[in-house]
């Protein structure tokens, strides 16, 4: 255990093995790249960056996957927690094809890390089925086509009657299968990566929080409670838990919680309702996803939901989810939940992540890569591996991120939080809002 750092959540995964230990930085230290944030936006970054031979090195505040990065669903998939149409109708179908195929990089980066560190086996299942709770198969299949046709991907329509032998509910009304995710354990992948990126040179200090940031001549000065380090780049990572560093991103990114449940090992009891192995989920954006994780009789049902603004977890959590669970899949029975945990995602209000250059720091090596929302497992790794490009050979293809840099923050507000809370109420209300009004229009 490292000094001063807190230990993971309780969940499936952090219980499984011990994971790597890294020391508290100590000290004075000059690299080139200084990442604040261990989660999988900054192990990438640190990943890429040490791979080709540059310095760099890794501050996390607690232990490396401590944020979301180690406790989420484990749901691999292109893209980003704003819907690709959304992105299409602010940039047009060229610009949205390019972000949409930068999305499946990240996804192919993560499946291709996995070949290379031999950890096939954290891979749970293929392909996602995306139910919907209404008869909506017109949608669907407008849906698939625009999707082929105009990002190339091949999502296939399943009718009400196949879903429901796949899936037995009567919840369910159709479903697209998209064959291009996965699911793992994303702890296990958070702390294979940062094990990878120590072994080639990256240092990586854990319960280290960056706790100053400050410029001086010829670039960046970071301190943490008992070290300092010096470097020309400085990548802020930290997400939703990343506070009094650089105010001007941290109020553009939005805490919202959301919860996951692990059953007690169900076995066989899962074949009466579930015959899918891949990611499952409904179209609501603040609903259920859920797959099989373990196998034999080990077989348990991991439950995500539910959304809310407090930092701190419902009491009921464990019972709610369990509600929600039985309300799909009455014929489980009573079971019990034998993990439950939160995890904080962080959202901008265009919920696209902040990948680039940040205001204010312009051509001053400040680079920000953080707020992925609920879709980062793919989204991280594409966002990594731009800064990482972009600090390493001046490449530009970040700025395909750059209409969504939170770079009027500092203009308009003068990196005073005007909204706060009150704005992450508005997106939770938004995404509650838009699942009903789908629902009651038949739409997706
Ligand atoms: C419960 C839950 C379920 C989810 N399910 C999915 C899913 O199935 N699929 C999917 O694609 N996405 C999912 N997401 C979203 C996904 O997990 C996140 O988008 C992604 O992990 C964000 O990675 P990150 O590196 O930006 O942030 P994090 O993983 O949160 O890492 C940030 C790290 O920065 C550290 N830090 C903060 N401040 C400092 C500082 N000052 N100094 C040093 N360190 C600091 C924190 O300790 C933390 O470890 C889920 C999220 C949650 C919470």
């Amino acid at each position: 255990m490292t000094i001063g750092a807190q230990p993971h959540a309780e969940s499936w995964y952090a219980n499984k093995e011990e994971g790597p230990v890294f020391p508290v930085l100590e000290g004075e230290e000059e690299v080139e790249t200084v990442v604040v944030g261990g989660g999988l936006a900054g192990i990438t970054t640190a990943f890429c960056l040490a791979r080709i031979g540059k310095s760099v090195a890794l501050l996390e505040a607690n232990r490396v996957g401590w944020g979301a990065s180690g406790r989420n669903g484990g749901f691999v998939s292109p893209g980003y927690a704003q819907s690709i149409f959304a992105i299409e109708k602010q940039l047009g179908l060229p610009k949205a094809r390019a972000l949409f195929n930068m999305g499946r990089a990240g996804t192919q980066f993560v499946a291709e890390r996995l070949d290379e560190f031999g950890l096939q086996h954290l891979v749970g299942g293929r392909g996602w089925l995306k139910c919907v709770r209404y008869p909506a198969e017109d949608a669907l299949k407008e849906r698939a086509e625009r999707m082929a046709r105009d990002y190339g991907v091949h999502y296939q329509v399943w009718p009400r009657e196949a879903v429901r032998e796949t899936l037995e509910t009567d919840r369910y009304f159709g479903a697209l299968h998209d064959p291009e995710p996965f699911h793992l354990d994303p702890l296990a992948y958070s702390r294979a990566l940062s094990v990878a990126a120590a072994d080639s040179g990256a240092r990586i200090y854990e319960a280290s929080p960056a706790t100053g940031l400050s410029r001086e001549s010829g670039g960046w000065r970071v301190t943490t409670p008992k070290g300092t380090l010096r470097a020309r780049h400085v990548v802020l990572a930290g997400n939703a838990t990343q506070v009094g560093l650089y105010p001007p991103l941290e109020h553009a990114v939005l805490p919202v919680s959301t919860y996951v449940v692990t059953s007690e090992p169900l076995g066989d009891r899962l074949d009466k309702a579930i015959h899918f192995s891949g990611c499952i989920g409904d179209t609501r954006r603040s609903s259920d996803y859920y797959r099989i994780v373990g196998s034999g009789d080990d077989r348990r049902l991991l439950w995500g939901g539910r959304i809310t603004t407090a930092r701190s977890e419902p009491k009921e959590l464990a019972r709610m989810l369990t509600r929600d669970i039985l309300s799909i899949y009455p014929q489980l029975g009573a079971f019990r939940t034998e993990y439950a945990w939160g995890g904080l995602m962080g959202y901008q209000r265009n919920k696209m992540p902040v990948i680039g250059l940040l205001a204010g720091a312009r051509d001053a090596g400040l680079w920000g890569v953080t707020a992925f929302g609920g879709h980062g497992m793919g989204a991280t790794a594409t966002g990594g591996n731009l800064i990482a490009a972009a600090i390493a050979a001046g490449d530009e293809s970040w700025r395909a991120f750059e209409p969504f840099l939170p770079a009027w923050i500092d203009r308009l507000v003068g990196g005073r939080n005007i909204f706060g809370q009150a704005a992450t109420q508005l997106v939770y209300w938004q995404l509650r809002l838009m699942d009903r009004w789908q629902e009651s229009r038949g739409k997706l």
